[in-house]
């Protein structure tokens, strides 16, 4: 089969969105495999992270066909297209789509990298971008990517949300969200939080700074709820 025709898989989940715009809507969760980045406090290592996890145990390669039934037969009328990084598979992603009925909402989550390209940019109702800083640990020409941010921006339906620990981050987000001119209402800070006490001790800080800045904010909805549990 061509690229085009299937998809590399990690999972697939019904769940609650756990972040940004549509926090708590329910939704079927498609997680595609495989990053161009290596964050370090990226909580889905097992999407490709292959020098500690398993390839052949955690990835399936899956027909289009497959994966779009699967989201037509979900009770959840929105799907979330998550990864690792799913605009490295955008030809098979947008195969895909294309099978899935027009009343499913698309939310797409992706660490603005890679162009959405005319078809996605199109079919995709909710873009959820979120570029790394510093602290994520890549060397900043990997991690930054100027004109997929704007042609993400561009899309009119895309959110920035920024993933932050300290004051340092929160300056670092907010310089980034100026330099590409990102709708103010559209930019998010987010805690970086892997248990809930990290939520806990973080949160505060965010929220004020969101305040000061007059961003939003957004929890880690799932990680109060399960601790950050796989598959939810
Ligand atoms: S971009 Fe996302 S999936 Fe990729 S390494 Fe970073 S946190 Fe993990």
């Amino acid at each position: 089969m061509a690229a085009r025709d299937v998809l590399k898989l990690s999972e697939t989940f019904s769940s609650l969105q756990g972040e940004g715009r549509s926090t708590g809507v329910p939704a079927f969760f498609v997680r595609l495999a495989l990053c161009n980045l290596r964050c370090d406090f990226c909580d889905t290592r097992y999407t490709w992270d292959f020098t500690r996890f398993d390839y052949a145990r955690e990835v399936r390669t899956v027909p289009v066909e497959t994966v779009a039934n699967a989201i037509a037969a979900a009770p959840e009328r929105r799907v979330i297209v998550t990864g690792g990084e799913p605009l490295l598979q955008r030809a098979a992603l947008e195969a895909m789509l294309e099978r899935v009925p027009e009343d499913v909402v698309v939310e797409v989550e992706t660490n603005g990298t890679l162009e959405p390209g005319e078809t996605l940019a199109r079919r995709v109702a909710q873009w959820n971008v979120s570029p790394k800083l510093a602290c994520a640990g890549d060397p900043e020409h990997k991690r930054i990517r100027r004109a997929a941010l704007l042609a993400l921006r561009d899309t009119g339906r895309a959110d920035l949300k920024l993933v932050v620990r300290n004051r340092d981050d929160v300056a670092e987000a907010l310089a980034l969200a100026t330099a590409l001119e990102w709708p103010r209402d559209r930019v998010w800070l987010m805690p970086e939080a892997a248990s809930r006490a990290e939520h806990e001790l973080r949160a505060p800080d965010v929220a004020a700074a969101c305040t000061q800045h007059g961003v939003r904010f957004s929890p880690r909805l799932h990680v109060l709820l399960w601790g950050g549990e796989r598959g939810r």
